[in-house]
């Protein structure tokens, strides 16, 4: 279905990007990749799909890097077809302790490097009247938890940013929307878990149950290619009037 399209999926070297990365390839779409740590697997993993990968290591706090990777698209890919900006970063920590430079970082991977590869792929979706721009913000992107303010600001904040470009773009082949998830098991998840297991002195799956427990009523994690399927749903001409929506995949979260 995604043939002759090209996917940039921020932040696919693990966790959510990569499954969405994996099921955009499936249905056909190449695949500009974006991250840290090691991106070999990754890639790999997502070529075994019969499609063109690329890798580009921008740093999303980095707006020229951003400036840099989008170049990249478009000279080796023939530019974006489907952005998806799914880079994100965590903290805890009460307001009055929260480390300054922890806010800036947050809200610079997690909002603005949207704002920047939005602006920079835009005219190129509107010069084939095509695109779709799904930012991955969160069940926090609709409620709030304590001690994670500059998380869900930057996720409130997608989601607006989201809202406000859908309608700028609304009488074009172009949609943009957000995906909030509830509780993924991803790296950035565990270290929550293992986090709450060291603080409370418990075990590590008491800890995950404990997780489950307080937020998401169906007690079973999201995964991230149930969020890639959703990615592919949003790309079909099926989806061609969505348009501003925050969808929750959250287990019931946000319906309590
Ligand atoms: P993850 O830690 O597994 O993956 C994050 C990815 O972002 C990695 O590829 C990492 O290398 C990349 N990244 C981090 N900082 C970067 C930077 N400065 N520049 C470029 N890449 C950078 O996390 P995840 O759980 O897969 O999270 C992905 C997205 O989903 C995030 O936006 C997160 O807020 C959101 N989300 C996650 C959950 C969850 O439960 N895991 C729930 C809701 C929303």
């Amino acid at each position: 279905m995604l043939k002759g399209k090209t996917a940039l999926v921020t932040g696919s070297t693990s966790g959510i990007g990569l499954g969405i990365a994996l099921t955009l390839a499936k249905q056909g779409a190449n695949v500009v990749l974006n991250g840290f740590g090691a991106f070999e697997a990754a890639r790999d993993e997502v070529a075994a799909a019969g499609v063109k990968v690329g890798y580009h290591g921008a740093d999303m706090s980095k707006p020229g890097e951003i400036a840099e990777m989008i170049e990249y698209a478009k000279k080796d890919f023939d530019g974006v077809d489907i952005l998806v900006n799914n880079a994100g970063i965590q903290h805890v920590a009460n307001v009055e302790d929260f480390p300054v430079e922890k806010w800036d970082a947050i809200i610079a991977i997690n909002l603005t490097s949207a704002f920047h590869t939005t602006r920079l792929a835009l005219p190129g979706m509107k010069a084939r009247n095509w695109g779709r721009v799904i930012n991955v913000a969160s069940a926090h992107g609709l409620v709030a938890s304590a001690q994670k303010s500059a998380y869900v600001a930057s996720k409130h904040g997608i989601v607006g940013f989201t809202k406000a470009v859908a309608l700028e773009t609304a009488t074009t082949g172009i949609t943009v929307n957000a995906i909030c998830p509830g509780w993924v098991l991803t790296p950035l998840v565990q270290k929550q878990i293992d986090d709450r297991a060291a603080r409370e002195s418990i075990p590590v799956e008491q800890a995950n149950r404990e997780l489950l427990q307080e937020k998401q009523p169906s007690l079973q994690f999201v995964t991230p290619q149930q969020l890639g399927e959703l990615a592919v749903f949003l790309s079909s001409p099926a989806a061609d009037q969505i348009r501003g929506v925050a969808w929750n995949v959250d287990g019931g979260w946000v319906a309590q």
